[in-house]
Formats: structure tokens, sequence, C-alpha cells
């Protein structure tokens, strides 16, 4: 059997291991693969004449991406997880502990577990390929580096920056982990190994010792550790534990032995492992690996043989956010594109939005300066007819309109070669109904991003009635090929993510008009997860856009709460939210908290009575019933999906792993007579769905067999 880790040695004396996982882009750390390291290890300890090692990965975009997560959800006992924890700790010690110099030669992403074995090294090479990123982001997945990593980093890079690694699992580019010494040095991949043997060969046999840093002392360190306690509250608001159980271990690495803190990293990991929040960050990371490999559900006609072709050349018709977002995106990856707008006003100012996004990406070390460059070229701005035929795909993103899209749609059918992918943009429109006049209908599919389409990973799939196989199996290699995470929708109002989420804008702004505060509903929605308040993000959205996707989703979707007056009244006064100045925040004066001061005509002049209880319920349960909805009616298959689309496409409070998970949380029972204690208090939109009524007659869960322990939210009263 082809082994993982791969051993040489070199005439002078320089151990290489090389890691190279069989049949698979990546290496991570498993059982199997930590059972080899030491292996090696017991040669490396006991092989006279050696001078060095050198740590290596022959992947082209990956050093180790991290510990297998599989040992953290498959037993989650405490004492495996204790095992598997100590194995770590045990086997990267011993690196450590080699009597000679020792080199970690990064080329791809070295995460977690596969950051860790370098830093036990004593030295560490980035390459300067732009794939190369090394962090430690366990506390994102709910964890803390607990194989050394918590203990060996404060001391390698002071407590601030240390800090500042682990507690917001940011990925660092070559030359950003050189600025803070995450890495000694950055050298073009050809050239590590040279870099490697030289460092060897500099340190005459020594190991290296730790540079003394000022703010690992106290009292520096106490101050340290206690300003980024505060920050940390206020950004968690106490729904993550992992970030402030990290701080504690790595302050408390500067003071206990390295054998004590390791027992710390053991001990929190246990404790923090065996969370519901911590089983829902991991379930995220798996629902992200099944987006990555989702295939076609069997009822789509299979595709002849031929795979679907790869994306070359992309018409965008419309250069405004989206389209130009979408170009933006689609350059840098290698797309050749045509931008279309109806003059050269619109197109210039797409043009330099784009060319903004770049010089963004160029300033956080994304891309270098000549790639941006090259993918900006790629992109030509036209607004007079050009010929098609090369086309493989077009991405319409025009406005949302929908005899404006069928005109645009039957128009570039007959210019575009027959095998062009038609794709459109829109959030809410008819699928169906964009293509029911074409000659070939079974082309349009759609393809919908979310803004901002470079920060978005999540993209709606959405199959028409007649999109027919090769179409979809085209769209679905394209969103893959391009580096984002899909989710497939039938076609339906709203599709997915906009289906859940209107019906609560809407509710916020009908529990506004009724009285509550605009502070009042939005910190309600925040305390509960959710990273934007409901009116907040009405104002970001823009009120003119959600007013017109609200009312059109409302027109199609009859159960839904209906909008009232107040949105149309703002839009009197030309409030239309950031864009504006004023929506229900005021943004003139740069204060980000500033509550528009001209709403009290909005509202009745006595407040209304706040039972946070109240108000969460009827903000999260619409949710849950529309997603619980999504399922009933087929626009999804599974609840991952619902979850998954979420929790991707709006932040819904990860730690509760998305509405149908959170749904299990509280019980089936509990959300359904609590839907039909507001049905029958506010109003007959509360209804619950079927799917949910069922359910808790029959006593059934959306994840059969998966336990829920989060700390119950307060009781409603009513
Ligand atoms: P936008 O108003 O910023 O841009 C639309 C652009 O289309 C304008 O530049 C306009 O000049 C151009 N246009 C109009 N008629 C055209 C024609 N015949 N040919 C070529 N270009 C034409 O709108 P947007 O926010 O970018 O939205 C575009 C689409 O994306 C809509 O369908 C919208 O529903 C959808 N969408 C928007 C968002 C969002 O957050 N804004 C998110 C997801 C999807």
């Amino acid at each position: 059997m082809k082994q993982n880790i791969q051993r040489e040695v070199s005439g002078s004396g320089i151990a290489v291991l090389t890691f190279d996982r069989p049949n698979s882009a990546a290496n991570i750390f498993d059982e199997r693969t930590l059972e080899e390291l030491n292996e090696h290890l017991d040669f490396l300890e006991s092989e006279k004449g050696l001078n060095g090692l050198v740590i290596r990965s022959a992947k082209p975009k990956i050093f180790i991406a991290g510990a297998d997560l599989n040992s953290f959800t498959q037993d989650t006992r405490a004492e495996r997880i204790a095992m598997a924890v100590e194995r770590g700790q045990k086997t990267f010690d011993r690196i450590g502990r080699l009597p000679y110099p020792t080199v970690a030669t990064i080329h791809g992403v070295a995460l977690g577990g596969g950051f860790e074995v370098a830093l036990a090294c004593d030295y560490r090479v980035a390459s300067s390929d732009s794939a190369t990123k090394v962090g430690l982001p366990e506390t994102n997945l709910g964890l803390l580096p607990a194989w050394g990593g918590s203990t060996r980093l404060p001391k390698l890079i002071g407590l601030p920056n240390a800090l500042e690694a682990i507690l917001t699992g940011r990925q660092y580019a070559a030359k950003q982990a050189l600025k803070i010494g995450m890495v000694d040095a950055v050298a073009h991949p050809q050239r590590m190994a040279e870099v490697a043997a030289k460092m060897i060969q500099e340190s005459r046999g020594k190991k290296r010792s730790c540079k003394l840093h000022i703010a690992n002392r106290s009292p520096l360190s106490k101050i340290v550790k206690s300003q980024v306690e505060k920050k940390t509250l206020a950004k968690t608001r106490g729904h993550y534990p992992a970030p402030l159980k990290a701080l504690e271990v790595a302050c408390a690495s500067l003071t206990v032995s390295h054998e004590q803190s390791l027992a710390n990293e053991k001990n929190y990991l246990v404790e923090l492992a065996l969370t519901e929040t911590t089983q829902n960050l991991i379930g995220i990371f798996f629902l992200q690996e099944r987006a990555k490999k989702l295939r076609l559900p069997a009822d789509v006609q299979p595709v002849a043989d031929a795979p679907a072709k790869t994306i070359k050349k992309a018409l965008v018709v419309g250069a405004g956010l989206m389209g130009a977002g979408i170009a933006q995106w689609l350059s840098s990856r290698g797309i050749r594109i045509l931008l279309k707008d109806i003059g050269p006003a619109p197109l210039g100012k797409g043009m330099q939005s784009i060319a903004k996004i770049y010089r963004e990406a160029v300033k956080r070390h994304l891309f270098s300066e000549v790639d941006a460059q090259n993918a900006y070229d790629r992109i030509v701005p036209i607004y007079e007819e050009v010929p098609l035929r090369e086309v493989d795909l077009v991405m319409e993103a025009a406005v949302e309109n929908l005899e404006l899209k069928q005109q645009i749609f039957a128009s570039l059918e007959s210019s575009v070669s027959p095998g062009t992918i038609l794709a459109s943009n829109t959030s809410a429109l008819s699928i169906d109904a964009l293509a029911a006049s074409l000659a070939h209908p079974e082309r349009v599919v759609g393809i919908h991003f979310f803004n901002p389409v470079h920060r978005m990973q999540l993209v709606e799939i959405v199959r028409g009635t007649k999109t027919d196989g090769p179409t979809l199996t085209a769209a679905l290699r394209f969103v893959k090929d391009i580096g984002k995470l899909p989710v497939l929708v039938r076609d339906s109002p709203g599709f997915l993510v906009n289906r859940i989420l209107l019906p609560y804008m809407i509710e916020a702004v009908r529990l506004f008009a009724e009285g509550h505060r605009v502070e009042k509903i939005d910190r309600v929605m925040l305390d509960f997860g959710m990273p934007m308040g409901p009116l907040r993000l009405t104002d970001e959205v823009g009120l003119d856009v959600s007013e017109h996707v609200a009312k059109d989703l409302v027109q199609r979707v009859k159960h839904l709460p209906p909008p009232d007056e107040t949105i149309e009244k703002m839009m009197d006064k030309a409030w239309l939210g950031r864009k504006s100045g004023k929506g229900f925040y005021d943004y003139s004066s740069g204060e980000k908290e500033k509550i528009n001061p001209q709403l009290s005509g909005f509202q009745p002049a006595e407040p209304a009575v706040v039972n946070e209880g109240d108000l969460r319920d009827r903000l999260v349960l619409l949710m849950v019933n529309e997603a619980a909805r999504t399922l009933e009616e087929k626009v999804v298959d599974a609840p991952e999906d619902a979850d998954f689309g979420m929790i991707m496409g709006t932040g819904w409070a990860p730690f509760r792993g998305g509405p149908l998970r959170f749904a299990d949380h509280l019980g089936v029972p509990t959300v359904v007579s609590r839907l039909n204690n507001l049905r029958d208090r506010v109003g007959a939109y509360f209804e619950p769905c079927s799917l949910l009524a069922d359910m808790a007659t029959r006593g059934g869960s959306f994840y059969p067999g998966k336990k829920t322990g989060l700390p119950p939210l307060p009781e409603t009263k009513s």
C-alpha cells in the first residue's frame, strides 16, 4: 500500500519527510498518517549522522490541510477525543525534541494541525505562491489549537499577534506571515529546499532559541489579555466559547510548563468539542464539503458521455452591482469576459468597481499586481452588438424586471451558439417565465450569486421545469470550477434564501410599525446570533429593493405576512437606506448606531410593550416555518440544503446550525405550539406548515439521531 509520508536522507545527512496522501489532492492528519509519522520519528531519533530534518508536501496546493475532523464528530466520547489530542501533541513534541535543526517548507495551505506540525519545527519557509496560506482556524470550528499551537505560537510571535491569529482563525498569505514571524523566510517554490538546507547549515547543529517578546511578560501580558477578552466578548455576545478558552490557554502558556500548557489545551478542547455549538460549527464545515461534492439528483436526465465543457468565455449582461461583481470573480478565475450594458456610463462605473475590488485584493496579498492586472484585462466592456458565437455562457444580471429580461434572452437566443448556457442572476423572478417564449427553454438556468460576489461563497443553481440535464450539469460544473459553493433549488418564488429571509424582513418592519424600537428589534436578533439586525439589513439592501422583492414575493406566496405601508412612506421621503444616507438609521454623521431621529411619525404615539421572547419568536419562527416549507414544497431536497443556504447566504446564527437544526433544538412540538399561539394572537401567517404540524404529531425531527444540548432560550410569555 502506498504510504502517506515518504522518507529520504540526502548525502549531507538531511532527512526529508514528504507528505503525499495517495489518491487525494490534500494531506490531512488522520490516525494512519500520525502512525506513519511516529514510525519515521523512531528512525529519526535513533539514526546516527543526521544533521537536520525537512518536512514538505508533494501536493500542488496543499501542505497539510489540518486534522481529520471526523475524529471529533464520529466518536464523541470524551476519552476518545482526549486520546486523539494527546496523540498529536506527543508526536509533535517528538519533532520538537529532535537533536538537530528542523525546517518545514510550506507550499500551499498549512492550517490547524498542518501549521502546528510546522510550529513544532525550528524554522518555517513559506513558498511565495498565492496558494500558500498559514493559520490556526480551529476557533472558527468551536475548537482551539490543541496540538501545541496555543502553546507554541505566543512564544514564537508574541502574545498580541498570536491572539489575533488564534482568536480570529485568520489565514495569512506568505508575506503577511513573514511580517509577524509565523514563518522565517519566503522563497520561490523551487528554491525552498535550498533555503531550508542553508538554514540547517547555518544553525550549525543548534536548535533555535525563542526570542523574548516584551508583551509576553507581566504586566503587559495581563493588559493585553484583558483588552482582548473585552473585545472578544463584545464580538461573540457570549455565543462562542472557543475564543475565550483559547485566550485562557494561550495566556497561561507563558507562565506554566510546556506539559501543563498542553494539558490545558487538551482539557479545554475536550470540553468544547462536546458542546452543541462546536458540533454545529463542525457540521458547517461538513456541509461545505458536501456542497463541493454536490451531484445532480437521480431525476435529472442523464447527460451523454461527454463531460460538461469548461467555461472559457462568458458574456455578462448588466455592469451594475452584481454584473460587475460577477465579471470580476469570473475574470479572476481565468474566464474571458464580455461585459455588456446599455451605454458607456454604467460600463465605466462597473469597470471602476471591478478595479477597486482588484486593488483591495492586491493590498490583502490575494493577488500579485501582475495577476490582478491580467485578470482585469480579461474583461472587455461593450455596449454595442458584437459576435457572440464563441461565448460558452451568458450571465444575465440586468435590472430585476421580467419583461426586460425576457427581451434580453429572446435576442440572445438567436445570437449565441446552440451550446451556450443561458443563465440569469435574478433574485426571485421565475426561471420558467424567463424562458417561456424561447425556442429552447431547456438551456435556461438560474445561477444566483449573492452580494458581494467576491465574499459570498454560496450560489443557488435554480432549476426551471424545462431546464435539461446538460444545462444543469454545465451550471454545476461551472459553479464548482469558479470556487463557489452550490445549492440546487427548484424554480419557485424567492428560491431558497430570499424565500426564507424576506418574510423575516417584512415582519421586522411590521414590529416597528406596531411601536417597537429599531434598536430593540435589531438587538434581539443580534443576541440570537444573526450578523446584523433585520432593520439594519433592510437599510443595507436598500428600502426600494427590499420593498420591490417583498411585494413580488408576497404576491406569489399567499400565506406570507403582507408588507405594511411603512417602507413606502419612508421612500416618499427619499429614505432608501444606507445608499441615500437615511433609512431606519441615520448615516449622515458617520456615527454607526445613530437611529434616524425622524422616525416618530411612523410609529404609534404609545410604544409597544416589549417581550423579547415574543419579538424573537415572531422573527425566528417565521423563518423556521418558511424553511420547513421549502422542504415540503421540494424547493430543496434535504434539511441540510436549507440550513446550509441560510448560513452561507445570510450568516444565519452559525452556532445554531441553521433554522431547521434550530427547530430540532427547540423541539418541533414546541415550534408548532408557539407558532399556533402566534397565529391566534398576531396573524394567520404564523400557521405552521403541514410538514411541521405532521412532524409534531408523529414526534419526528429534521435530523433524527442528532443530539442537541444548547442552553434553552427563555420561554415566551403569551
Ligand atoms: P443594478 O441596478 O446595480 O444593475 C443593473 C444594470 O443592468 C445597470 O447597470 C443597467 O444599466 C443594466 N441594464 C439595464 N438594461 C440592460 C440591458 N438591456 N442590457 C444590458 N444591461 C442593462 O442591479 P443589480 O443589483 O446588479 O441586480 C442585477 C440583477 O441581480 C437583478 O436581477 C437582481 O435581482 C439580481 N441580484 C441582486 C442582488 C443585490 O444584492 N443587488 C443580489 C443577487 C441578485
